[in-house]
């Protein structure tokens, strides 16, 4: 297996509790340690409930004889079998995920009572970090990614619901940043922003997760903006093959990676510029 895999997922259906069909079907994904991901498709296609599965939440892996659904922490050979994981108690599912994974959600999870500042710090103490630490790493992390004249009002000690949606959104990405993570997980984190800052945040985002040499996998609907920070960009498409599906399936010809010249579709091994791409994906999404 290639060495630079963080998560190789092959076979794998998503389904929630409730559910009598699977919200997405993953044909085959390998997601490399130092990639920035992103995922687009329509809405209702399955970009959360991906998310959800890659970050061991709330929905279920049905399994099945052919399912593979790796993390690999540091070498081929020191790999997670998640779907394993799985079983196991909650305690343990948190224990990975707290060492792991880092999030930023659609539905932003704060303390609504805290302070900004708290709301980072809490994210560091959870991880078990030193109070000391957590406020230092907070401060910094805050005076870097808000504006100096936000960070003073911030830090002043704003609680988060005095905060506009874009500073809470901002939040949750520096939030999300301040802890020790492998894989930053991001629900359309520029969901509620206008396109100016969309892109400053995104910018941020991306920066961050490169400096930290980091993998991020972010959903979104805005190809423009996939493709203009993803090295790889992923289409989800609503699932024709299986009857017993809700939402959609990834399939491997589905897969681009940005190369020099242009993208680079492996599978079929067929080049798009730009523009082609932009097109084929917008379609996708129709
Ligand atoms: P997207 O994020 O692309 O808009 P979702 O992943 O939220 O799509 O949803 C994919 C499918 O799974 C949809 O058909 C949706 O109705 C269904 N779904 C999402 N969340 C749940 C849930 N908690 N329980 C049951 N079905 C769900
Ligand atoms: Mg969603």
């Amino acid at each position: 297996m290639d060495n630079s895999l963080i998560y190789y997922l092959e076979g794998v259906s998503c389904k929630y509790k409730k559910a009598l069909n699977s919200a997405l079907e993953i044909r085959k994904l390998s997601i490399k340690r130092g990639d920035i991901v992103f995922f687009v498709g329509a809405s209702g296609v399955g970009k959360s409930t991906l998310l959800e599965t890659l970050g061991l939440m709330n929905n279920t892996v049905v399994e099945n004889p052919e399912s593979k659904f790796y993390f690999f922490e540091k070498s081929p050979s020191e790999f997670t079998d998640l779907i394993d994981l799985w079983k196991k108690s909650e305690s343990a599912l948190s224990h990975f995920r707290k060492n792991n994974l880092s999030f930023v959600f659609q539905t932003i999870n704060m303390f609504n009572n805290l302070s900004a500042f708290e709301n980072v710090c809490l994210a560091r103490i959870i991880q078990n970090k030193s109070l000391d630490d957590s406020k230092l790493k907070a401060r910094q992390i805050m005076r870097k990614l808000f504006n100096e004249e936000a960070f003073d009002e911030i830090i002043e000690g704003k609680r988060v619901f005095e905060l506009s949606g874009g500073q809470r959104q901002r939040l949750a990405f520096i939030r999300a940043a301040a802890t020790d993570y492998n894989v930053l997980l991001a629900d359309e984190p520029t969901g509620n922003l206008d396109a100016h800052n969309a892109d400053k945040l995104m910018d941020e985002l991306v920066g961050k997760v490169k400096m930290d040499n980091k993998t991020a996998v972010v959903v979104t609907h805005d190809i423009p903006l996939a493709m203009k920070y993803g090295n790889q960009v992923v289409l989800l498409t609503k699932n024709r093959v299986e009857e017993n599906t809700i939402g959609g399936e990834i399939i491997p010809q589905n897969i681009f990676n940005r190369h020099q010249n242009g993208w680079l579709n492996a599978k079929k091994n067929i080049w798009s510029s730009d523009e082609v791409l932009l097109r084929y994906l917008s379609n996708g999404l129709k």
